[in-house]
């Protein structure tokens, strides 16, 4: 949630930061700002909207300069304009600062600099820290950096922060505590961001910061060190990302080039892990824990939105496949419920940014009543799979679309590669099965490439219910989380309520929302539950509600009873999900475009929720 950059180097910093703020924007984009420091002048350029906006009042002016930070914002304190908007100035003018998060304690921290005279022009909780660390700095007559760690050491709450202070030009700070924060190094010069997405273009070479970490960069060089003052040494690192993964490569916007990506995504996940020559799937980063997980009695699985689905999906994967029982359980409340976790517990972690922090701070919960967690991540480097005793990346590449797409279908082919593995282990699948799923999951790629094919019969269907305001969506068995998820996916970007429920569910409440002016769509493939989800396109017909089905690939029965049918090629029910998802994702965003809304800004939504 919401971008940071920063840069201090020899170059220009306005078009490096203004475009780093371009690539983090789908980060959080109600305003942006961008501050220069030009030897001793400090200008501000702060605007409501997006970072377009921002660039058509500031490129006018004088952006001169070879230092400075810029912030796409997510608003939680103070609503979004331009007074909120970041950069935030300390009172009288001494530090410039941005940040990523919550200053928890603010409210207390802004009575007491009130009381010592201190005003406050911004609704934020920002500005407290800006003026409590000029406090401290005029106060106690101490430099640029220990007022930092010395007002750090008073806040509650998380942070990612890119500080300036005018009287020690040739300087930036950058802390954090609970947000990401990833520092570029070039050749006598710094790069500050949120995420790699902005440095790759410059450098490969970068930092990640860990929580408490300190970073001041100058010219010269780079010190490292505790909020405690405990100096570090740096560890460099090389990341693997390329230029083009960050771009529309001609798709209108990301969310459908994320879609459309599906089939390399899903085999770059199971690339390397999974050998139709040695019949064997090889999970590496499980290698330390494999034992504890083939013994496990019980596994909790983590997330939240859409990564909370794909848990329900892992739900269904790992109790049919290795008979293990399971739970999925929403972070927030886990975190928050005193829930029972006991030393032998596996939990799985899943989220797409890897920084999710009610997620992340279920893990800490887990790690203290000494169970084993796991993580599902897809960004490399993230809090996360830092956290976590071990885990798999998803290999999904960057997902930029604010509604993840891509993502869940790399965490379900996870979470099946594991599920197939363990039940392999646990002899709970025989060899004819194992074999088969093993085939089945390297034959999805394809399977989604075809399905990718029928986009026009999508839109046309997506044009006929572009103006409905309600949406029911049903499913059995692993596919009824595939329903939730197509659901969100609606709402999300399209801004119709829609529910998803499990099919069976429908006659115990929603059934009295159907009339001839709601669509229900039904993932109906040839699966053991089969004729039943039938019986409930009956139902739904009997009342005149509109039926959009999914089914398999030749189906003659439901294309007989439905309004629409939308064909998806048939595979083992335990890999449903991988396809049955793919036609809701395309109608949701046909849907969105044809309703004029920003599918990749959705209002107000942000990827990576860094806050609680
Ligand atoms: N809490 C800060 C604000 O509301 C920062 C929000 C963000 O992370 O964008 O301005």
């Amino acid at each position: 949630m919401c971008g940071i950059v920063g840069y201090i180097g020899d170059k220009q910093a306005y078009p490096i930061l203004i475009n780093g703020l371009k690539r983090l924007e789908y980060r959080g984009y109600d305003s942006a700002g961008i501050s220069i420091l030009n030897k001793t002048t400090l200008k501000v350029f702060k605007k409501k909207g997006k970072v377009s906006d921002l660039d058509d009042y500031a490129s006018k002016q004088d952006t001169k300069g070879t230092i400075g930070i810029g912030h796409t914002r997510w608003a939680t304190h103070g609503e979004p304009n331009d007074i909120n908007a970041h950069p935030h100035i300390s009172m009288n003018g001494h530090f410039i600062l941005i940040h990523n998060g919550i200053i928890e304690n603010y409210s207390r921290l802004k009575e007491k600099l009130t009381d010592r005279g201190y005003k406050f022009v911004s609704e934020t909780d920002t500005e407290v820290l800006a003026n409590l660390i000029e406090y401290i700095y005029l106060k106690g007559k101490v430099t640029a950096e220990i007022a930092v760690r010395l007002a750090l050491s008073k806040v509650v709450g998380a942070y990612g922060l890119a500080i300036i202070c005018k009287g020690e030009p040739d300087k930036l700070i950058a802390a954090r505590k609970g947000s990401p924060l990833v520092i570029g190094v070039g050749e006598g010069e710094y790069y500050i961001a949120s995420d790699a997405t902005p440095i790759v273009e410059h450098t490969k070479s970068v930092i990640y910061l860990n929580d408490d970490d300190v970073a001041i960069l100058s010219r010269d060089g780079l010190n490292l060190k505790t909020i405690k003052n405990d100096s570090l040494t740096p560890k460099i690192q090389k990341v693997d990302l390329d230029i083009g993964e960050i771009e529309k490569n001609g798709f209108d916007h990301f969310m459908m080039k994320e879609i459309f990506e599906q089939p390399r995504s899903i085999f770059d996940t199971f690339r390397g892990r999974v050998s139709l020559e040695k019949m064997e799937i090889h999970l590496g980063g499980l290698y330390s824990v494999l034992p504890k997980l083939v013994e496990a009695k019980r596994i909790i699985i983590i997330g939240c939105g859409t990564s909370w689905h794909a848990g329900l999906v892992g739900e269904y994967l790992i109790e049919e496949l290795a008979r293990i029982p399971v739970e999925v359980e929403y972070a927030s409340e886990f975190r928050y419920r005193n829930p029972i976790i006991y030393p032998d517990d596996i939990i799985i972690a899943i989220s797409q940014s890897g920084e999710t922090a009610d997620t992340l701070a279920a893990i800490k919960l887990a790690k203290q009543a000494g169970a084993t967690v796991l993580g599902i991540c897809n960004v490399v480097g993230s809090s996360i799979p830092r956290e976590t005793h071990a885990g798999v990346y998803t290999h999904a590449g960057p997902e930029i679309g604010v509604a993840s797409t891509k993502a869940f279908t790399a965490q379900v082919t996870v979470l099946a590669m594991m599920a197939i593995a363990l039940g392999h282990e646990r002899k709970v699948l025989d060899k004819k099965d194992y074999e088969e799923l093993i085939q089945e999951l390297y034959a999805i790629p394809d399977k989604i490439e075809k399905i990718l094919k029928s986009n026009n019969s999508f839109l046309k269907v997506s044009k006929k219910y572009k103006d409905a305001t309600n949406f029911l969506y049903l499913g059995r068995g692993s596919l009824f989380p595939v329903a939730l998820e197509g659901a969100l996916k609606l709402k999300e970007i399209s801004y119709i309520h829609a529910e998803g429920y499990p099919a069976a569910e429908m006659k115990h409440g929603p059934i009295a929302l159907i009339d001839e002016k709601m669509p229900v769509v039904v993932i109906a493939t040839k699966d053991k539950s089969y004729e039943k989800i039938v019986s409930n396109i009956q139902e739904v017909k009997a009342r005149k509600g509109i039926v959009i089905a999914i089914v398999s690939e030749g189906d003659t029965i439901i294309k007989k009873l439905a309004d629409h049918v939308l064909e998806i090629p048939e595979t083992r029910d335990e890999l449903a999900a991988l396809l049955a998802v793919i036609p809701l994702q395309i109608l949701s965003y046909h849907i969105a475009v044809l309703r004029n809304c920003n599918v990749d800004q959705p209002r107000n939504l942000a990827k990576s929720v860094t806050v609680e």
